[in-house]
């Protein structure tokens, strides 16, 4: 998910906020397309081709990215989702997140790139600031793939596990299967994203709020693209011979939880979490890699004069020139850097 705010737009003087929602993953036919519509009242894949099983077989992650424009409240959102069709669904699943994870570092690597040139007040940011993780309801708690997928993603993004099709477990289901993740979550060590703690001074009604919200992760959810006639009213539900499940009916399912979350009450601490931990890690990382490479390149230049055995050909001039600008890039990109954390410790 990635939420970035921008100046007023003049002509309507509301606040305009730029929210991507970046979401990975459990495999086809969780329902994701249809939440994600659900959640934002958009049609994502209205032209999309199912797979067969046979091409599933086969099929590798790729990443689609669709934006959108909500309107929450009179604020405006403009809300990116990268989907990974394929997630877990081919034979072989050995690091089917790698694709999630390099797309995680790549926009990482925009912004550090984008914040150590020129035009820094400027930058489009394009970090992915949640994850939505999809857990079937079918199964007895994380499969080997759920943990693997979350410890890779844990320390780059805010991970926020989903229980899928909440409507085929019964509440007591519902219940024990969020006890159970619970506890494995705590046993493999996964770092979902924690709730902040709630200040001490906010009323009641906002602290009880804020505890049921808590107790209620992970969240249930139910996704629906009809509109359907229930108690006089017409709702997002799903209708079944036996009654009608409603999306947005608290005792259904946590959809209006999750939701509020996303697009109000967390979405600065979802961004706040990003910037400040998650890039920052990545970057120190970065710095310590350019620094290295800087120290290691410092004593291949060695002061014992080497005598060439043969005259450099234009080939191997070439190689040389763009080494040296590189280094010489990483040399201003890492003084920048040092300047940077000096002004801001200062
Ligand atoms: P995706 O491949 O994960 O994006 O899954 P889709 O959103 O395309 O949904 C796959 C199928 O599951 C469709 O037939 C949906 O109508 C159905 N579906 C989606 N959400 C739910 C849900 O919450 N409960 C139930 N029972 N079915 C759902």
């Amino acid at each position: 998910m990635r939420l970035s705010s921008g100046p007023l737009p003049p002509q309507t003087g509301r606040r305009l906020l730029e929210l991507g929602l970046r979401r990975w993953r459990g495999e086809s036919g969780l329902g994701k397309s249809t939440l994600v519509n659900s959640l934002f009242l958009t049609d994502l894949h209205k032209d999309r081709k199912l797979l067969s099983a046979e091409e599933r077989i086969s099929q590798t992650v790729e990443l689609k990215k669709h934006t959108v424009d909500i309107e929450e409240k009179g604020v405006k959102l403009k809300l990116t989702i990268v989907d990974t069709p394929g997630f877990g669904d081919a034979v072989n699943n050995t690091e089917c997140w790698r694709p999630v994870t390099d797309y995680i570092d790549q926009q990482f690597e925009q912004y550090f790139r984008d914040e150590s040139g020129l035009n820094r007040k400027n930058i489009q940011d394009n970090r992915v600031h949640c994850c939505l993780y999809f857990i079937p309801p079918f199964g007895h708690g994380l499969r080997p793939v759920d943990v693997q997928f979350m410890k890779a993603l844990q320390d780059k993004v805010n991970v926020v596990p989903l229980i899928a099709k909440a409507d085929c477990l019964t509440p007591t289901e519902i219940k024990r299967l969020k006890e159970q993740l619970r506890e494995e979550i705590d046993k493999y060590g996964i770092k979902i994203y924690q709730f902040p703690d709630c200040d001490s001074d906010e009323d009641e009604e906002f602290k009880q709020k804020d505890k049921e919200l808590k107790e209620s992760s992970p969240f249930a959810v139910i996704g629906s693209n009809a509109v359907v006639e229930a108690r006089g009213q017409r709702v997002r539900g799903r209708l079944y011979p036996w009654g009608i499940v409603e999306v947005e009916n608290p005792s259904h399912c946590d959809f209006v939880k999750l939701r509020t979350m996303l697009i109000r009450t967390h979405m600065h601490d979802l961004k706040d979490i990003t910037s400040d931990c998650h890039y920052e890690s990545y970057r120190a990382q970065c710095i310590q890699t350019m620094t290295s490479k800087m120290n290691a390149d410092k004593r291949v230049e060695s002061p014992i004069p080497i005598l060439p055995l043969a005259t450099p050909n234009a080939e191997t001039e070439k190689i040389i020139k763009m080494k040296d600008d590189e280094l010489k890039r990483m040399q201003q990109m890492l003084q920048k850097m040092q300047q940077q954390m000096h002004e801001q410790d200062l």
